[in-house]
């Protein structure tokens, strides 16, 4: 019989890549090379066929090296060696793309000078003038800072997302929504409004991205924001009340349906990009108690600071301009208390029992705003809320959450704290969502405890720090306000244990208080008897 030189174990990695990887690779890092020339303004590269190459050859790079990887392989997810390799478990290379990504944000928020963005009038320059052709074809004017932000975005959306879709092929939920959030990326969150932009170029700016709403969206009850959407025509009108539908109407029947999976993991921009170009980092997702206490706590103070800066910024404007509006400050202020008030009270009247501390808290900071909205009406003048200017406490916001949590640290640091840091630790509208999954809706993720053998493949890959073997081995139906619903656990478990679903209400919170090993020293409690 012929000798085997190969190692069997599980634990073999083998670090030679074959062919086709070399191929990708090579693609990948031409256009890759050819974009970082781009930033030493050489005139034979700044041309449309040279954006088109490094664009097009990032992306068929992506998909080349996903099939030289995984198109060999069994179907069936294979993690081997993620907990060995540089790139996936915080090594070097990690490091490198951490401080490289950290580096992009900050010139992009605070610094795009040094992207190329042309100051006081004068013409772009480095990479920003690479993408002026495009940005020129699609929407009529040269690039800005953001143009090349969305382009790249979609770019590592769909490049990398295709390479989940090799990797996750033996499964259709991770087809279905990677297909659908490289869709509303590149369909309604770049290329829409890009042509709107086009067709209306005498409009001031709002946002034409029909997807991103209300909290995640923190300028959109701004008042410069709302006069150029009612003073833009049509267009502007149906983005307002769509923008007002999405929040009141289209999230909330969603939410109920689907749980917050159909926004966190089949439409939202920041969730597809964690769930394609972040998927190498999942694993790394804290799952201490430590970490899911200092997550309630963050992410509940972010909600309430959204929620009274946005209040703050509505009292502002209608405080100075009371004839423009058709709501006066004090009955505005009224409408918010009265509606905070009677939602809770009905929350807490009929779910009383099926509040879990997330939800409580999600309640706790409800109950807050509602203070701060009513204190803010007595202590407040035309421009100060609490003895604060309105519109800096709106800039903070715009500085400390919108730029530096949810992109410095929320993608930047993707190698290092794991792929969904901001949706985890920060996004307000993860909060409300959540505690509507948690209370108001029919999904769920069910498990089969008597067939889990206890490997925590699920755990392990629970982007949102959740230890769903701990629920798999009670046989508890999983219902968390965190849980995005991106099905992960379920497509790793080698057991088909775990299964999400939509089904009736009753029954869906099935709490077994069994003591697991790790709830109880049983040491311990034998020296107690
Ligand atoms: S519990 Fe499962 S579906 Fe929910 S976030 Fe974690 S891995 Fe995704
Ligand atoms: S992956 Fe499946 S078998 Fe393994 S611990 Fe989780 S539920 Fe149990």
């Amino acid at each position: 019989m012929e000798k085997s030189t190969q190692n069997l174990a599980i634990t073999a990695t083998s670090t030679s890549i074959n062919g086709l990887q070399k191929i990708g690779l090579f693609l990948g890092f031409s256009g890759l090379l050819v974009l970082a020339l781009s930033f030493f303004n050489i005139e034979a590269l700044n041309n449309s066929v040279w954006l088109t190459f490094s664009l097009l050859s990032i992306t068929v790079g992506c998909i080349v090296y996903a099939k030289g990887l995984y198109a060999n392989r069994p179907e069936g997810i294979s993690n081997t060696g993620v907990f060995f390799s540089s790139l996936s478990f915080r090594g070097t290379v990690a490091w490198l793309i951490g401080i490289i990504l950290t580096a992009f944000y900050v010139f992009l928020y605070w610094f795009p000078e040094y992207l190329g963005l042309g100051q006081n009038g004068a013409s772009n320059t480095g990479i920003v003038a690479f993408f002026d052709p495009l940005s020129l074809f699609l929407n009529g004017n040269v690039a800005s800072q953001w143009f090349v932000y969305g382009t790249l975005y979609c770019v590592a959306i769909l490049g990398l997302g295709i390479k989940f879709m090799y990797k996750y092929r033996h499964n259709k939920y991770q087809l279905f929504r990677t297909g659908s959030v490289i869709f509303f990326q590149l369909g309604f969150a770049f290329l829409l409004p890009e042509i709107l932009a086009k067709l209306n170029p005498s409009d001031a700016y709002y946002a034409k991205d029909l997807k991103n709403m209300w909290p995640l969206n923190y300028y959109f009850f701004d008042e410069w924001h709302v006069n150029n959407m009612l003073q833009g025509g049509n267009l502007g009108m149906f983005m307002l009340l769509s923008g007002l539908a999405l929040i009141f109407i289209i999230s909330p029947i969603l939410t109920y349906f689907y749980g917050k999976r159909w926004y966190c993991s089949w439409v939202c921009g920041c969730g597809g990009l964690a769930e394609t170009a972040g998927d190498s980092f999942r694993q790394l997702s804290s799952k201490k108690v430590s970490a899911w206490k200092f997550e309630r706590w963050l992410i509940h103070l972010i909600l309430v600071f959204s929620f009274v800066m946005t209040v703050a910024v509505i009292f502002t404007f209608l405080n100075n301009n009371p004839e423009k509006y058709l709501i006066s400050k004090n009955q505005f202020i009224y409408f918010i208390v009265s509606f905070i008030g009677v939602f809770t009270f009905v929350l807490y009247k009929f779910k009383k029992n099926d509040l879990d501390t997330d939800a409580k808290f999600t309640i706790g900071s409800l109950l807050a705003i509602m203070v701060l909205v009513i204190v803010m009406n007595f202590y407040s003048g035309n421009h100060n809320i609490f003895f604060l200017d309105s519109y800096k406490l709106r800039e903070w916001y715009g500085f400390a959450i919108g730029s530096a949590f949810s992109g410095v640290i929320g993608v930047g640091f993707y190698p290092i704290l794991g792929n969904r840091v901001w949706c985890r630790f920060g996004c307000p509208m993860a909060a409300i969502l959540g505690l509507q999954q948690r209370l108001f809706s029919r999904f769920r993720i069910t498990t089969n405890g008597g067939q889990c053998i206890s490997c925590g493949n699920c755990s392990t890959y629970c982007e949102m720090g959740i230890d769903v073997r701990s629920y798999a081995q009670k046989g508890e139906n999983i219902v968390r306000s965190s849980c995005v619903g991106c099905g992960v656990c379920s497509a790793v478990c080698p057991r088909g244990v775990l299964k999400l679903e939509n089904d009736s209400e009753k029954g869906r919170i099935n709490s077994n208080e069994i003591l697991l090993g790790n709830d109880v020293n049983l040491l311990d409690l034998l020296n107690t008897k």
